[in-house]
């Protein structure tokens, strides 16, 4: 009897333990980070709370250079540099593969938490010794410093610390960024945004552009993009840049995504069946749609719906996205290949670049990225990078597109310099079906051998 309760006891222990702590590093983990603050609430009404978040810089990148059991040690040693930093009374807990929260509810002074974060970036950059082999990182923060009035408070300050450290982020490495009431501003923003995107793709509030790709040897029109747009009620029509993120954030994308790809394979149909030359519709994958399992499916299914013969489909992937998991991306991106559709890289030049995985990943294609073109003739280093993604292409047997092609100029540097294929302001802005409909009847008209844009060849 004594021995099966003491059992009961240890198992009441062990389902305790698993579901407060992290693994990994024995940390608490956020429910018990939550709990922890919450208890500061029954000493003093609305305590004055700093919540700081820790994000590695860059930990996609580190957990795919690493060892995963290296990448494993880097973290437990991490969380133990932040244990070094911390005062007795602070609570630390990890949230997620790089992040870890730290809260001070005793005296936390603006004074103490600079200090504090200071001390933390510092000691992180410090070279680790992981068996042996130096490796180095950089972290950034996030803080809010702020009273906790309810229960719903510490997951309103673990956000707003959330936010300010994607803003750290965007400065660059080793930053630490608080909290602002404007930065509120912008939350609430995204906040009410993610609401509305709840139930826009059955308002019917979602549309899709398409933007031509021209064939820059011959002028004709190659492909045409689908970009999606949101018609919201009141914000007027908001950017893929501003609402993917957080459809992507929220699943949402998944529902949206195959929309998306349903409404563009059908209208490239349309086109064809309207007696335009045959052309390749391009499709934006997000992260999140290729780690779908049923993905390969989704799109053989919709192709088969839509009457499209899988040649005029080409599906848009950027590295970061296939870098989530490396294997599983060349296995869902050679089935694809197997279907017969074409996939291209997109954004290129941003992300990774490397040679190596770009070997493995099964594309036909390569877009240099916007950023690199638009100031290809004033940067010497735009253009170096120009030429070396173009020069990779050609050795690599792969079509190279340059995305956001504004000027005649950036035109004729890219003829000369051999790019296969542009799009961009100066040939076509992204329009819905009815215009590029028109666009591509009126290029038919004036060269009746092709469908070239007349005006600019
Ligand atoms: P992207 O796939 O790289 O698309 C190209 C973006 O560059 C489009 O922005 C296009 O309007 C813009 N662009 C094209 N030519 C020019 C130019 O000459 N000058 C300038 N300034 N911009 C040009 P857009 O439509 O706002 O889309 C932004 C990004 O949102 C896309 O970048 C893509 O990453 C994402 N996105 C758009 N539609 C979808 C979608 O259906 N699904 C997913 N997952 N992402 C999408
Ligand atoms: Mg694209
Ligand atoms: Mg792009």
């Amino acid at each position: 009897m004594a021995n099966s309760s003491q059992t009961l006891y240890k198992l009441d222990e062990l389902i305790h333990y698993i579901t407060h702590y992290d693994e990994l590093t024995g940390l608490p983990n956020r429910d018990l980070f939550c709990d922890r603050l919450n208890q500061t609430r029954s000493q003093n009404d609305s305590p004055l709370v700093a919540v700081l978040v820790l994000g590695i810089d860059d930990f996609t990148g580190i957990r795919h250079s690493l060892e995963p059991e290296i990448c494993d040690l880097l973290i437990r040693a991490v969380s133990q540099r932040v244990v070094q930093c911390m005062d007795r009374s602070d609570v630390l807990a990890r949230l997620g593969d790089g992040e870890l929260a730290i809260a001070r509810s005793e005296l936390p002074s603006l004074e103490s938490v600079v200090k504090l974060s200071q001390l933390l970036l510092s000691t992180l950059t410090k070279p680790f010794s992981i068996n042996g082999n130096p490796i180095h990182i950089t972290a950034s923060l996030g803080i809010t410093l702020n009273h906790l009035e309810n229960t719903n408070s510490v997951e309103k300050l673990l956000q707003q610390a959330d936010f300010a450290l994607h803003q750290a982020k965007q400065q660059g490495r080793s930053h630490y960024q608080f909290y602002s009431p404007e930065m509120n501003v912008q939350l609430q923003e995204r906040l009410a945004l993610e609401n509305s995107l709840r139930g826009a793709l059955e308002r019917n509030e979602l549309l899709v552009y398409y933007q031509p790709l021209i064939d820059l040897h011959g002028g004709r029109v190659t492909a045409t993009e689908a970009l999606v747009r949101w018609q919201h009620s009141t914000e007027g029509l908001v950017s893929p840049a501003k609402f993917i993120p957080i459809a992507e954030a929220n699943g949402e994308i998944v529902p949206i995504g195959e929309w998306i790809l349903r409404t563009a394979c059908a209208q490239n149909r349309r086109w064809q069946l309207a007696g335009l030359p045959a052309l390749r519709i391009s499709v934006n994958l997000s992260a999140r749609q290729l780690e779908q399992t049923n993905l390969v499916e989704m799109v053989r299914q919709i192709l088969a719906e839509t009457e499209l013969e899988a040649a005029y489909l080409e599906l848009e992937v950027t590295e970061s996205a296939l870098m989530n998991d490396i294997d599983r991306s060349v296995k869902t991106l050679t089935q694809l290949r197997e279907l017969g559709v074409s996939l291209a890289l997109d954004d290129f030049g941003t992300g990774y670049s490397s040679l190596n995985y770009l070997q493995r990943f099964p594309v036909n294609m390569l877009k240099i990225d916007r950023s690199f073109v638009q100031d290809v003739l004033s940067n010497p280093n735009s253009a170096t990078i120009t030429d070396a993604i173009i020069a990779l292409a050609k050795s690599l047997g792969l079509t190279i597109t340059a995305e956001g092609i504004e000027t005649k100029e950036q035109l004729d540097y890219l003829q000369a310099r051999g790019c296969d294929e542009g799009q961009g302001f100066y040939f076509s802005r992204p329009a819905n079906a009815d215009t590029i409909t028109k666009l591509l009847k009126d290029s038919l008209q004036s060269d009746a051998a092709s469908i070239a844009l007349a005006t600019h060849f």
